[in-house]
């Protein structure tokens, strides 16, 4: 079951990365600026945003059938403020330097890991935690979100945090 939903995950990822894509553009200067002393060139090289307006992410295909395998508490992506597809952004809100860092440390899980595993992890940290916000990628995301906005003096490399997690199987 956990591997038939980490290939939904994967699919429902590529096909939203290629359908807003398009439609998504590199960080500006600015931002770029900001997030310089956290995360790698290569991460903020790829990273592409885009702002919905007058319209929102829609839930996978796959919910369906997560639902009758008996899931419950499937995240809602519609109703979250941003989600990454691999190094795609899509932010239902205009990025502010906390929402856009937390988006980029989700960049720099994948940039670590292929789909494949990201989903896996995904999935079975869903499946363990019992909610979206249980699961390990998205926790260590909030973690670095706040020592960011309590303290953007103080920079740290995302990707040796991201690696070290993953090292100590804590993702
Ligand atoms: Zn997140």
């Amino acid at each position: 079951m956990v591997s038939q939903l980490a290939n939904m995950v994967e699919d429902y990822v590529t096909s939203s990365r290629k359908k807003y894509a398009l439609q998504a553009a590199p960080l500006s200067d600015a931002q770029r600026s900001v997030m310089q002393p956290f995360f790698s060139s290569a991460v903020l090289d790829s990273a592409r945003l885009c702002v919905l307006r007058g319209t929102r992410v829609s839930n996978p295909p796959m919910y369906a059938m997560a639902k009758m395998m008996g899931i419950r508490n499937l995240p809602d992506f519609a109703a979250m403020t941003a989600i990454t597809f691999v190094d795609v952004i899509v932010s239902h809100q205009e990025f502010t330097n906390e929402l856009l860092f937390h988006e980029l440390v989700h960049v720099a899980q994948y940039a670590q890991m292929d789909l494949k595993e990201f989903a896996a992890r995904f999935v079975n940290g869903f499946i363990q935690g019992g909610s979206y916000e249980e699961v390990p990628l998205e926790k260590m995301a909030h973690a670095l979100e706040g020592r960011f906005s309590q303290n953007a003096v103080e920079t740290f490399s995302v990707d040796d945090e991201v690696r070290q997690w993953r090292e100590a199987n804590a993702l």
